[in-house]
């Protein structure tokens, strides 16, 4: 399984950047000067051992962050 935003959902509100203790949520730029979050997959870990993912905690959007199986199927 993965953490994934929902791009669709998503306020780019940045409080999963700034929640997350890995530094696994990515802020990314486009070229229209636009901000958008993505989890980086290969850092997040999940927040193994802790209660729940911290993004999705602090993400005030439901369902926007949600788990899907890592190879994205
Ligand atoms: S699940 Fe945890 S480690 Fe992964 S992006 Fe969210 S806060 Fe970061
Ligand atoms: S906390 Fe939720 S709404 Fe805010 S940037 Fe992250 S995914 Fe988007």
């Amino acid at each position: 399984m993965a953490v994934q935003i929902n791009t669709e959902s998503c306020l780019k509100c940045g409080a999963c950047f700034f929640a997350c203790p890995k530094q696994a949520v990515e802020e990314q730029c486009g070229s229209d000067g636009e901000i958008s979050y993505a989890v980086l997959v290969d850092v997040c870990d999940e927040c193994r051992g802790a209660a729940g993912p911290r993004c999705r905690a602090e993400c005030p959007v439901p369902d926007c962050i949600v788990f899907v199986p890592a190879d994205g199927r």
